[in-house]
């Protein structure tokens, strides 16, 4: 019998958590490795686990992610309904952005969390990941509030959690629009969007396992 998403889901995470491949293994306390439903029809993407994710081992804890879940509740969404990982699955000192390298060595377990689930949507929270999956230098003030044709499925860049609670009442409000177009690309409900500036937007690929994550 063929194994099961959750199952090879949980080899990976297995691989994850005894993975040295980069320095970020060296002053770790958990791997972060993702958590959610295996059959998500939404991953959501972050950069990388901060301080209190590190201690807990889960990502998206603390105010950002309470603000995630209102967010997702909003579109009729529980955590358990979605699947939430990071770009690097081990916290850079100082809350540093990742380093390209350390981005080459982990890639491979988002590009696997990302063919098992196969989801409807994906969604990039914040600069970092929206740029890198979107491979563009363009940024997510300018990027959200569309849905990209991605791989084959939408992907909806928006803001970081964060940057809601620091910032204005608008940025939520954005927030709240761009989560629209999630319950929209679940429900089948978005019309095709081109991507304005066609730089941002790989080609659609019918294979998964070939998705050109992070290449630039
Ligand atoms: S960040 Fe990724 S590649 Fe680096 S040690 Fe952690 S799991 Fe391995």
């Amino acid at each position: 019998m063929s194994e099961t998403v959750a199952e090879q889901l949980g080899a990976l995470r297995a691989a994850a958590l005894a993975c040295t491949a980069c320095r970020l293994s060296e002053g770790r306390t958990h791997v972060v490795f993702g958590d959610g439903s295996p059959d998500a029809d939404v991953v959501i993407v972050g950069e990388a686990p901060g301080r209190r994710e590190d201690e807990q081992g889960v990502p998206f804890v603390g105010p950002s992610g309470k603000l995630l879940d209102r967010l997702l509740a909003e579109i009729g969404l529980e955590r358990d309904d979605v699947y939430i990982a990071n770009v690097v699955k081990c916290r850079p000192p100082g809350n540093r952005d990742p380093r390209p390298d350390e981005i080459e060595a982990c890639k491979g377990y988002l590009r696997e969390q990302l063919r098992l689930i196969d989801p409807k949507v994906v969604v990039t929270l914040g600069n970092f990941s929206s740029k890198l999956l979107l491979k563009t230098d363009t940024g997510i003030t300018r990027l959200r509030g569309t849905a990209y044709e991605w791989w084959g499925r939408h992907l909806v860049p928006t803001f970081h959690p964060a940057a809601a609670l620091r910032g204005s009442a608008r940025v939520l409000e954005d927030m709240r629009y761009d989560f629209s177009l999630i319950r929209d690309a679940i429900d089948g409900n978005l019309a095709s969007q081109d991507d304005p500036e066609p730089e941002t937007t790989p080609a659609s690929g019918p294979d998964p396992e070939q998705l050109g994550l992070f290449g630039r």
